[in-house]
């Protein structure tokens, strides 16, 4: 369709064609960065700029986001050095680039992010270190655009929370292999064995959380929740979303807003919401209590991860413990049927309960 050239396409594309120039010019003169202080001589195999960094003979790569760095990780294997610049419960919506993490992308043999807009305010960096000459990725460039979201919220804007839909974000794992193996052309049957092991598992987790997704009973199958992250996981996972961002700061307009909400919960009997700190206290007590004086009881559901992962080291800090993480506590929250400790047993019961 038309709109789907407009828009987000023209920065994403523009930022794809940097990239592409980039690799090109790696290919070409078997070298880059000769103009780039921070970047020292490499060996003269391959591209040139393999493990030059690092000076360990591995691929030095830069990520953004905890996801990105996960399914860069799992595809890399031992041939990289992986350093994730989004980190803990930094908002890569709103993430600033330091000139320490723009050195580190300049330094790195690849850089790979989300794309879509999603680090909107670190652009002008990739832009700046894919002129330096570095192979910047945006791991979302290779998905069909028609499988992207472009709801109203997002004003023109793709959607960019891929990684709820566990098949789309499988897509992108495979893109990841494919421009490491374009780097690194010695090792892409590893970087490519690694992705399909990877993308078995994603594609069991999927069937899982399509499984138990669809235990909910039908009349209850809302998420109502204070994330615009969900969009993709309600499209795949056959979920409603209903959003209570919305609840206005203005007093008078809030207890409409909250009458409004509880009307839906109470008709739909939603068994439970999910929220977040960025909803007041206040007025998630007056929906619960509303629900009360109209004799339904709504329990606050587990907090869920939306743009970033659990602790680093726990199974909940992994893109799969993640995901299992939500469809599991989802399901539960909702009356549906759903192990207690998720997929693989391996979810904790301390961690955000
Ligand atoms: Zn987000």
């Amino acid at each position: 369709m038309s709109r789907h050239t407009q828009g987000p396409l023209t920065s994403t594309a523009r930022l794809a064609g940097l990239s592409g120039i980039a690799i090109a010019a790696a290919l070409v003169c078997g070298c880059s960065g000769s103009n780039d202080p921070a970047a020292t001589n490499g060996s003269s195999e391959g591209t040139g700029r393999v493990g030059a960094a690092s000076g360990s003979g591995k691929l030095n790569i830069v990520t953004t986001t905890a996801m990105v760095t996960d399914i860069v990780t799992a595809v890399a294997g031992d041939r990289g050095v992986v350093t994730g610049l989004i980190t803990g419960n930094q908002d890569p919506h709103m993430f600033t680039a330091g000139s320490n993490d723009v050195k580190k992308m300049i330094g790195a043999d690849a850089v790979f992010y989300t794309g879509l807009m999603l680090e909107g305010r670190m652009a002008d960096d990739f832009a700046r270190v894919g002129r330096k000459g570095n192979p910047v990725f945006p791991v979302t460039e290779g998905l069909d655009r028609e499988k992207l979201r472009e709801p109203p919220e997002f004003e023109g804007h793709w959607d960019p929370h891929v990684w709820m839909d566990v098949e789309l974000w499988s897509e992108c794992v495979a893109h990841v292999a494919k421009e490491l193996g374009a780097l690194d052309a010695a090792s892409s049957d590893d970087y490519v064995a690694r992705a399909d092991e990877f993308r078995k598992q994603l594609t069991e987790l999927d069937g899982y959380i399509k499984k138990v997704i669809a235990t909910i009973p039908k009349e209850q199958r809302f998420l109502v929740t204070a994330h615009d992250a969900f969009g993709y996981f309600a499209q795949a996972y056959g979920i409603e979303v209903k959003a209570i961002q919305g609840i206005s700061t203005d007093s008078q307009a809030a207890i409409a807003d909250i009458n409004s909400l509880v009307d839906f919960i109470v008709e739909n009997k939603v068994p439970a919401i999910f929220v977040e700190s960025s909803v007041s206290q206040k007025n998630i007590e007056a929906v619960i209590e509303g629900c009360g004086s109209r004799g339904w009881t709504l329990k606050i559901g587990a907090e869920l991860y939306s743009d970033a992962m659990g602790k680093t080291g726990s199974y909940e800090g992994t893109y799969i413990g993640m995901m299992d993480h939500n469809a599991t506590k989802i399901t539960r929250s909702l009356g549906g049927e759903a192990p207690e400790k998720g997929w693989q047993g391996k979810l904790s019961s301390s961690e955000k309960d």
